[in-house]
């Protein structure tokens, strides 16, 4: 994979840049070598893309649904087929170990696109309202979706897999960091034969062509996943036209563990449950806030599972964790873990440096800070490490309050033995998604957060929604 220039896919062809000749490259985290180049596009070529969608939405949006499904089940069929490739790409481009890139990244991408197709049967599209008016649900026209690193084929496959079915047409620009998913998500879309023009991606980086597809005067609809100040430079370029912006951004999810909670299973649940995908994951449970009574308890149970996390080649299949993306992450991890240090945190494992027993990649060290109260820098900063920050509180309504105080509010969690409690404190969560004594979540419920955390949702009906406008037709009925 690293010898040959990753090409754009414009038009229904594979191009090169027309006039840019830049190169990116991109870095195997665990290995610290190069695993893809990329040529980047500049702004003509942004243009040609968007041209190429507005010419093709016409045709497309025209498309009967089952037409639409139809291309999509293909879609998902080649997804399968090449499944083993996907895998392989996602652990040489992020680090996510074999077996969660295989159980649970490369997952996402049927799963969505699978429940996509459920909840499109599902949706009324069309019905009476009022006394002769119809409502008609229509795809609101070309979308740009732009894409991070951290859950690749999670966020290709939520954006783009209720895009193709609602009948837009697109442009995608995944992170040049981690370009071999999507890459591979964009032949699996060329093999389906969708119609030139319907799925086009341009490779490039967010400072150099992130205003030319965002201001776009073809563009009706921006998809954003990534951070909260990128999120935020998006909706402002995309003011001016009035597009509609989705965002899926930050997180610092509370994980609030009451005393009458079965302590070991639930503090070692959310450990592990914060340094999964090396901590890089934007609703991680990465503010363990426990009841007074049990947190000395509670901070040795949790330092010893971060003793005994074990860090490995992503590559080998097993329980291990992987490296961080890259060494601007980890750099940045660091800095925040020095800077809970200054502030007078106490680290009961781990700590700054790279982990031992590596002397290349971007192994963090599984990291868990005692002492901490919410206004320290680790407990309101996104790390976006495996760094755990365990906060004490002494009774339900300072819970909450801790719980509550954070710019974002993307996802909480709830450990109680008291069903009734914990039914209470989840609805006074200010988040989009709460989890109970350790409760999964399905492709079929809604994804998404309030305060800084974003607007709309993905995943299911509710994704289908943010790629759809709304037409009233008066006196349709007769
Ligand atoms: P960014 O938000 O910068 O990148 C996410 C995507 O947005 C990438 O495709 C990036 O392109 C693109 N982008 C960046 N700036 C713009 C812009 N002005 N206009 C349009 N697109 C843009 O995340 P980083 O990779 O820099 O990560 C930094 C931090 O963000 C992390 O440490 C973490 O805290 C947070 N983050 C949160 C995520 C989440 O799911 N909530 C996901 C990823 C990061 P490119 O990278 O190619 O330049």
């Amino acid at each position: 994979m690293s010898e040959a220039v990753l090409k754009s896919y414009i038009d229904g062809k594979w191009v090169l840049p027309a006039t840019s000749t830049d190169l990116v490259t991109a870095i195997n985290p665990a290995t610290e070598e190069i695993c893809a180049t990329v040529a980047v596009c500049g702004h003509d070529d942004v243009d040609r893309a968007a041209r190429a969608a507005r010419a093709a939405f016409d045709g497309y949006a025209a498309f009967t649904l089952d037409q639409r499904i139809a291309l999509v089940e293909k879609l998902i069929a080649i997804f399968e087929r090449r499944y083993d490739e996907m895998v392989t790409a996602i652990s040489t481009e992020m680090g996510a170990p074999y077996d969660l890139s295989y159980n649970a990244q490369a997952e996402c991408g049927p799963g969505h696109l699978k429940e996509t197709i459920i909840a499109a049967r599902e949706m009324e599209w069309e019905r009476k309202i009022g006394s002769n008016a119809r409502l008609v649900r229509e795809p609101i026209g070309v979308c740009v979706l732009i894409t991070p690193w951290n859950w690749p084929v999670n966020q290709l496959a939520a954006k783009i897999g209720p895009a193709l079915v609602a009948g837009c047409t697109m442009i995608l620009k995944p992170s040049e960091v981690a370009p071999l998913s999507a890459q591979l998500f964009a032949e699996f879309i060329d093999e389906a034969g969708f119609p030139a023009g319907v799925f086009n991606m341009v490779h490039g980086t967010g400072p150099a062509i992130g205003d030319a597809l965002t201001s776009h005067p073809e563009v009706d609809m921006i998809s954003f996943t990534g951070s909260t100040r990128a999120g935020i430079q998006v909706a402002k370029s995309a003011a001016d036209t009035v597009k509609r912006v989705s965002q899926e951004l930050g997180g610092k999810s509370a994980n609030i563990v009451f005393a009458d909670s079965d302590l070991t299973a639930a503090v070692k649940r959310g450990v592990l449950h914060c340094f999964e995908n090396a901590g890089q994951s934007c609703n991680a449970p990465t503010r363990m806030l426990v009841e007074a009574s049990v947190y000395d308890d509670a901070v040795g149970i949790a330092a010893e599972v971060a003793r005994a996390a074990k860090l490995g080649d992503p590559m080998e299949k097993g329980r291990h964790f992987g490296p961080v993306v890259s060494k601007l992450q980890f750099d940045k991890i660091q800095r925040l873990i020095q800077i809970g240090i200054d502030e007078g945190a106490q680290v009961v494992a781990g700590g700054v440096g790279r982990a031992e027993g590596f002397d290349r990649g971007y192994y963090v060290k599984p990291t868990v800070f005692a002492g901490v109260h919410n206004k320290m820098t680790i407990a309101q900063e996104e790390v976006f490490g495996p760094v755990l920050v365990m906060i004490p509180f002494k009774d339900e309504a300072e819970a909450i309050e801790i719980a509550n105080d954070t710019p974002y509010g993307l996802a909480a969690y709830v450990q109680s033995g008291d069903l009734e409690r914990a039914r209470r404190v989840s609805r006074r969560m200010r988040a989009g998604g709460v989890s109970i004594n350790g409760a999964g979540q399905d492709y079929a419920s809604p994804f998404g957060g309030y305060k800084q955390s974003g607007n709309g949702r993905e995943w299911g009906e509710w994704g289908l929604h943010d790629f759809l406008e709304i037409k009233v037709i008066n006196g349709f009925e007769g």
